[in-house]
């Protein structure tokens, strides 16, 4: 299990495919977590955490409901002590101690929080009137917030009749108010119904890279976590479980569960003999054509029997003529979706997978399908 972050680079720039002359400078850290831990009222909610985040990246917690992500960010916010030991360093200074106004971050939360009875300029400089700003100073800013959150024309409106959107606009322009080192985002579309979502995201990820602050984001949607983040830290029940870039999560995940969390993976039990996997449906592959490598995955097989349990995208299974080598099944369900046809296919007597076929389909339940699996595309680990 990763425990401690890498200093990965934006995945944008380590794309470049060209070498680069100027050596890179070393990352900067802009929040380190050491040995933190966190106990309510007797109970332990969060294991160690070790964290490093760099500056300019955009990072997401990302885990289910209860596994602590909230806490954590609570903890680089301020709003919550860790337990003695645990260390908070913001921009290289220790601030385990520190109240939230002495730490440099601004915060969004999912609510919003904005406040009622004032209006949007009012809002977005709430935080500069509490630090006595002279008000030249903070009017400057507060119409560079609304312009940057496309809020202009909006200064004097009414914060509760404004849409969602705007709504969290406001609140993100008032959590840069004080121009913090680090954006601290609980759910930043949480509030949002799914129709505006994916916009309103679209927007948000322009806006922080085109800001390049270094931003912490707490979501439970791996969807949302992929496209806003430049790296992912998967946690689950207190702890770490992985770190990554959003593509090493979603091809190399290092646990079951981290595979199971990301891109809507299948999950089938197979058994291993004589150095081919059986998989339920009646097709066997040769471990010798298995190749993933990254940590986690079998990439040195038992060489013996064991149970394994195989993950795949939806989108990685072929239609193909029944036979050896291949799966059988029968169609559970089958939806047209525009660009692709999902269905569901029942494998053997319990297993079911989904599958994601591009293109028009014309499948009845009860029909029998014949899946090619292309080996390259499995995951697999050994059960415990
Ligand atoms: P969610 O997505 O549901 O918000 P989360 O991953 O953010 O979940 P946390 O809110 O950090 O999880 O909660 C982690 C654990 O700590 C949960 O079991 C929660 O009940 C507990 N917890 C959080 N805050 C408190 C508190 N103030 N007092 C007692 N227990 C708390």
């Amino acid at each position: 299990m990763a425990n401690s972050a890498s200093p990965y680079r934006a995945s944008r720039n380590s794309a470049s495919a060209s070498p680069d002359p100027i050596p890179a400078p070393a990352p900067v850290e802009a929040v380190r977590l050491s040995g933190v831990t966190k106990t309510f009222a007797g109970r332990q909610v969060l294991s160690p955490i070790d964290l490093a985040i760099f500056e300019g990246q955009k990072v997401v917690l990302l885990g289910p409901s209860g596994c602590g992500k909230t806490t954590t960010l609570r903890l680089i916010a301020g709003l919550e002590r860790p337990d003695p030991g645990g260390r908070v360093l913001i921009g290289g200074r220790d601030v385990t101690m520190a109240p939230p106004e002495r730490r440099e971050i601004g915060m969004m939360f999912q609510s919003y929080a904005l406040f009622p009875n004032m209006t949007v300029s009012e809002n977005v400089a709430y935080g500069l009137k509490i630090r006595k700003t002279p008000k030249d100073v903070r009017q400057k800013r507060v119409d560079e917030l609304l312009a940057m959150t496309r809020l202009d024309g909006f200064a004097k409106a009414d914060v509760s009749k404004l849409s969602g959107g705007q709504r969290q606009r406001v609140a993100l322009a008032r959590a840069l108010a004080t121009e913090p080192k680090v954006l601290l985002l609980d759910e930043p579309l949480g509030a949002l119904d799914a129709a505006l979502r994916e916009s309103v995201r679209e927007e948000l990820d322009e806006l922080l890279t085109a800001l390049a602050i270094t931003t912490v984001i707490v979501t439970h949607d791996q969807a949302e976590a992929m496209s806003l983040g430049d790296v992912i830290v998967v946690m689950r029940e207190g702890a770490i479980e992985q770190i990554g870039r959003p593509a090493e999560i979603y091809h190399e995940p290092a646990s079951p569960f981290v595979a199971g969390l990301v891109g809507g993976s299948n999950n089938i039990s197979a058994t291993l003999s004589e150095g081919l996997l059986h998989l339920p449906g009646g097709a066997s592959i040769p471990m010798s054509m298995i190749r993933r490598p990254g940590a986690g995955s079998a990439t040195d097989p038992p060489a013996t029997s064991a149970n394994i349990s195989v993950f795949f995208r939806p989108d990685k299974p072929r239609l193909a003529q029944a036979g050896p080598g291949r799966l059988g099944g029968k169609v559970i369900s089958s939806r047209f979706m525009g660009g692709t046809t999902r269905l569901v296919v029942g494998l053997g007597d319990d297993a079911r997978i989904k599958l994601e076929l591009r293109g028009v389909g014309d499948f009845r339940p009860g029909d029998e399908v014949g899946l090619e699996l292309p080996p390259e595309a499995l995951i697999l680990f050994e059960d415990a």
